[in-house]
């Protein structure tokens, strides 16, 4: 049998939505986004959405719409996708890691508290696997010091914390539609936050700087002038796009039922096997996204990168998420960060194996990866 990683299953409706996009005489940027957007906000219960290209187009025009750039600090976890981090470094200011706790493997409220300073201006949160970060915790601490807190929710749609969805408690929360996300649009973000002035502002960022407001001073009978009212960006959605999120977003309850069983079905047959610790039970005041599928191979035979090997010598494939980013040559040479400085995140990136998880995987698919993981630990 062959498993492979992710695999993207579209409904013939999300299909038929895209072609009529398609032959609608209007492909670019117009009213399938406008849609998508209101739906996506009364989704999350955010009082705007700004639809983008990427979740890394969002994460970064909410610092640079913040107006953090160089000289200030932004906290993050070392455990996460290199988009994360490379924004914040990428407005000039500094990403300061700190380490993860070892059960939930997200950012830990105490480091972060230790590591505010007063060039500190935000805190990027980022819900890993699905799982919502201590966010009472984290507000508190952005309230006390005066902090933005934008939460990077690439995995967390359809997660809620202490019955909030993700998307309605940080100043700034960014969505991925990346082809294996929960809901995805190809390519694709969403940025929702409840404060209007800095949605218009992104609005304007994502399009080249340029004011609609300046459109609304033009009657109909004059020529349309625009004005550019700052150095804006290309990061907006096309219709296309959109149509396809919006169909997926009318089923997305079913859609995450049917991770949430296939998730229980993989605790349930790897349950009791030696040197494999599971994801944390389904836990009071949380309502986890079911994004990836993630097990640590605490063994001490066989490490993590020989599991990955013969799992792919038997046509199952996985993938790791994620490599500790504080390692990687870029920001190690940059900042001076070396092996020993966040203990968690570093056990967990050696550890931490994704096995195959995706909504149209077959329960023989499942039953096939469990026995094949089976035979190699024990
Ligand atoms: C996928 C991902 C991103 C980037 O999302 P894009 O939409 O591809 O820009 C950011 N952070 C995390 C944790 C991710 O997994």
């Amino acid at each position: 049998m062959q498993i492979p990683f992710y695999r993207v299953k579209l409904e013939e409706e999300d299909i038929q939505k895209v072609e009529e996009v398609l032959r609608s005489g209007w492909i670019g940027q117009g009213p399938q986004v406008e849609q998508f957007e209101k739906e996506f906000a009364e989704y999350v219960g955010a009082s705007e959405a700004v639809a983008l290209s990427s979740c890394t187009a969002g994460l970064f025009l909410a610092l640079r719409a913040l107006g953090i750039g160089p000289g200030d600090e932004v906290i993050t976890s070392p455990l996460t996708f290199a988009a994360t981090a490379n924004v914040i470094e990428n407005t000039g200011a500094k990403p300061v890691f700190v380490d993860v706790d070892p059960v939930t493997c997200n950012i830990d409220p105490v480091s972060v508290k230790a590591a505010v300073t007063p060039r500190t201006k935000a805190i990027i949160p980022v819900h890993l696997y699905g799982r919502p970060c201590e966010m009472d915790r984290i507000m508190e601490i952005a309230s006390k010091h005066n902090l933005m807190v934008i939460e990077d929710a690439a995995h967390a749609l359809g997660a809620a914390y202490k019955g909030k969805p993700i998307g309605s408690i940080g100043h700034v929360t960014s969505f991925s539609f990346y082809a294996t996300k929960n809901l995805t649009t190809a390519e694709g973000g969403m940025l929702t936050t409840d404060d209007p002035d800095l949605a218009n502002k992104i609005r304007i960022l994502r399009l080249h700087g340029i004011s609609r407001d300046a459109w609304k001073r033009y009657t109909h009978s004059s020529p349309v002038h625009y004005q550019v009212v700052m150095p804006g960006f290309k990061f907006n959605m096309t219709d296309i796009q959109a149509a396809l999120g919006r169909n997926q977003l009318k089923r997305f309850h079913e859609i995450q039922t049917r991770r949430r069983r296939l998730w229980n079905m993989y605790r349930e047959r790897l349950k009791n096997i030696n040197g494999i610790r599971l994801p944390l039970e389904e836990e009071k005041g949380i309502v986890h996204a079911y994004h990836l599928f993630a097990v640590l191979i605490e063994h001490e035979r066989i490490t993590r990168d020989e599991i990955m090997n013969q799992l792919a010598e038997m046509g199952v494939s996985t993938s790791v998420h994620f490599h500790a980013l504080h390692l990687q040559p870029y920001y190690r040479e940059k900042y001076g960060y070396k092996p020993g400085d966040f203990p968690h995140a570093e056990h967990i990136s050696t550890r931490t194996l994704s096995l195959p998880f995706f909504p149209s995987m077959s329960e023989d698919e499942l039953e096939y990866v469990c026995e094949c993981l089976k035979k190699i630990l024990t």
